[in-house]
């Protein structure tokens, strides 16, 4: 349900409407627009008279029952875009902004010389995984705490943010230490206690879509992280699992218009691993751009041949270099910006 507060509805009218929310044992969430404040109640039962109720309380212009399983995720209950400040960059706005690095941290030397040259080429956000989930046992897992403290150099050093995954709840305080975003995997996206504890971190997070979810699970997911509080969730389509052989996964493009159809969140894609080979991911990443997608997630690794994991989906640093014009041409194209390599000094 929502409550949609008149015009100008005094903060005191709006924290009574809150307190009876509260008082009856369910969830307000507010959002805050330039018109109007929207109270969003969330949390079962519904009493069948809190419309009523509601519709005479002092302030309230109406109540609107929300009939789709998913709520805070929704336009109904956030009729604004959500937009994100993470260290300065700005996360759904008219910028399309750039996420890349190696699948894994595996190196101080690598994680840098890849940080510096994907800043150098524009873009905004590090990643790197410390914590990694791999199909086999047997394959490098990720250098844990040394991974997150070498990201935190990189940032130091570059000024970018960082992002990295986070597998288990009992993670989440060691990787909130030195993340700027947390990376919940597509193998983990329907884990609900770590999406509920991450929810708790007090930053944002990116929730991969995992291997065979539907839109609306996918937005189920992101509800668990907001219902804990948190409003700062970005979706990451990543490609999902079909009978198609000749890509890794098949990504879903459409996914980026009818979430964005669904929800205010910010969707990302993901291309490298939808691909799993490097010569497929610019034009996947070029069609996310013009498909409409706030921003892209990209492997890139100075040696691919060489890397620990997902080598033959990484970008060479060139490679990357070379991509960025041509997805800031499409973004430009599309009405969105996407800032390249900063113009060398005169003189
Ligand atoms: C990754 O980003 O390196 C990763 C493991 O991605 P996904 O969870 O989408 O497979
Ligand atoms: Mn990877």
């Amino acid at each position: 349900m929502i409550i949609v507060m008149k015009r100008g509805a005094s903060p005191e009218q709006i924290d009574s409407v809150v307190a009876r929310i509260k008082a009856l044992g369910l969830g307000a969430h507010l959002s805050s627009g330039e018109e109007r404040v929207i109270v969003g109640v969330v949390g079962t039962p519904l009493p069948p008279t809190l419309d009523d109720e509601f519709e005479s309380h002092d302030g309230v212009e109406r109540v609107v029952r929300i009939t789709k399983k998913y709520k805070l995720t929704g336009w109904d209950f956030h009729p604004q875009k959500t937009i994100i400040d993470v260290r300065g960059v700005t996360i759904g706005g008219d910028e399309v902004v750039v996420i890349a690095g190696p699948c894994s941290v595996e190196s101080e030397e690598q994680t840098l010389a890849t940080a510096r040259a994907v800043s150098a080429a524009g873009a905004k956000i590090l990643r790197g995984g410390a914590y990694k989930p791999r199909t086999s046992p047997y394959e490098f897992r990720g250098l844990g705490e040394r991974g997150l403290q070498i990201l935190a150099s990189a940032r130091d050093e570059t000024g970018m943010a960082i992002i990295t995954e986070v597998m288990t709840p009992a993670d989440i305080d060691l990787v909130g230490k030195y993340t700027d975003i947390f990376q919940i995997g597509a193998r983990n996206s329907q884990n609900y206690l770590l999406l509920e504890e991450v929810g708790k971190a007090g930053k944002p997070v990116m929730i991969k879509r995992g291997l065979s979810m539907m839109l609306e699970e996918w937005l189920l997911a992101a509800e668990y992280v907001m219902a804990q509080g948190n409003p700062d969730v970005i979706l990451c389509e990543r490609g999902i699992r079909t009978f198609e052989p000749s890509t890794r996964n098949t990504f879903d493009v459409s996914a980026v218009p009818v979430i964005q159809g669904m929800s205010h969140l910010p969707i990302f894609v993901d291309p490298s691993h939808a691909a799993g080979k490097r010569a497929l991911v610019g034009a996947l990443a070029l069609a996310g751009v013009a498909a409409g997608a706030d921003g892209l997630m990209i492997e890139v690794h100075p040696n691919p041949d060489q890397a620990l994991s997902d080598g033959a989906q990484s970008l060479t640093i060139p490679q990357f270099d070379a991509l960025m014009p041509r997805l800031a041409a499409v973004a430009n194209a599309v009405g969105r910006a996407l800032p390249v390599r900063e113009a060398a000094p005169v003189g």
